[in-house]
């Protein structure tokens, strides 16, 4: 049965909870990351004191969201969840803040978006657990010191470089998550593959992890679909070979590439002779909007190599020439 848009977006937000992990032992990959996340939650717990104030950065899909929950759940404190976009005034904070319990975990996603008349709030708070109200207006405004309870600001983003130094200097952690390894995204699959109940192969496995450029979330998404694929097929084990006939039907070739990779690598190197060409000249091109080829495309191909990022543009590499030349292009 095909499902539409929105109810496989409400699906998709159910499955994810499901398969989320829930305690740091069960994060898969990001060893010392890992260790060291249980000894800072570990001295905390053993002061009696909120954690230090924590950002973690990296593409969409490595875990921020995941590891903001499992401090809240290791640490034994309430989350609460926000993001820069929504934080559109000062007072939306101020009252998130004014809320929180002791050592409680706020998370804000997109920290880099959120306004500077709202960040200045922020500083106070993060420093010394202190809220400046200004009450009242003109001549007859005076500010208003409100204690808070001692929380921990975790922050996420896709750009460090975008954070204002003085938020930046406020955190006590600063955190980069890499694209994860085909065999921790196996292991990833593999995990998610027995709370699904999907019966898989380890070759299966890693050919799923293979190709889900090097991001946790692609590696749960194609999973479900391959699974899709198995069901109306009726294969009765997700092995290998049915995950790449799957795979390959999605558009998904044996890197992990999918359709916008290719075009973008395409385009590049048909249009405009292998560059440099501009960001967003590369986007109109594409059809694509920029923030989603910077945010989402280009790292990955940066980090495969087939991309590289001059002060006068975009460049294909030769890596992306023979990549493309060997057929995999529709
Ligand atoms: P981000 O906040 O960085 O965009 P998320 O934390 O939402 O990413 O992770 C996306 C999905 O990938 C989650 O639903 C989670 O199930 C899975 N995931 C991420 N990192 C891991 C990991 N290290 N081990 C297992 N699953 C992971």
């Amino acid at each position: 049965t095909h499902s539409d848009q929105g109810v496989e977006t409400s699906n998709i937000h159910n499955i994810d909870e499901t398969i989320r992990p829930k305690r740091l032992d069960d994060f898969i990959g990001h060893k010392a990351l890992r260790e060291n996340l249980k000894v800072y939650i570990q001295a905390a717990l053993e002061r009696g004191q909120a954690l230090d104030h924590t950002i973690f950065y990296g593409n969409p899909g490595l875990g921020k969201t995941t590891l903001a929950q499992i401090m809240a759940s290791e640490l034994g404190v309430n989350l609460v969840s926000t993001s820069g976009p929504v934080l559109e005034r000062s007072g939306d904070l101020a009252a998130i803040l004014t809320n929180l319990g002791k050592h409680d975990i706020l998370f804000v996603d997109e920290i880099h978006r959120m306004p500077i008349s709202v960040e200045e709030v922020l500083y106070p708070a993060m420093e010394d657990f202190k809220l400046d109200l200004v009450v009242g207006q003109g001549p007859a405004a005076r500010t208003v010191k409100i204690d808070l309870e001692p929380f921990t600001l975790v922050g996420a983003t896709t750009r460090i470089g975008l954070l204002s130094s003085p938020l930046r200097d406020r955190f006590g952690v600063i955190q980069r998550l890499e694209f994860y390894t085909p065999d921790e995204l196996a292991k990833i699959v593999t995990r998610t593959a027995r709370i699904l109940k999907v019966k898989i192969s380890p070759d299966g496995a890693l050919e799923i992890g293979k190709r889900s450029r090097g991001t946790p979330r692609i590696a749960n998404r194609l999973l479900r679909r391959v699974r899709d694929f198995c069901a109306v097929n009726g294969a009765k084990k997700l092995g290998v070979e049915e995950a790449s006939q799957a795979l390959e039907r999605m558009d998904v070739d044996e890197i992990g590439l999918d359709y916008m990779d290719r075009k973008m690598l395409q385009v590049l190197i048909e249009f405009y002779n292998g560059g440099p060409v501009g960001l967003k000249t590369l986007a109109t091109a594409c059809s694509e909007d920029v923030r989603t080829l910077e945010d989402i495309y280009e790292p990955y191909l940066i980090q495969c190599g087939f991309l590289q990022r001059t002060p006068r543009g975009r460049i294909a590499t030769p890596k992306a020439y023979l990549h493309l030349k060997t057929g995999l292009l529709k």
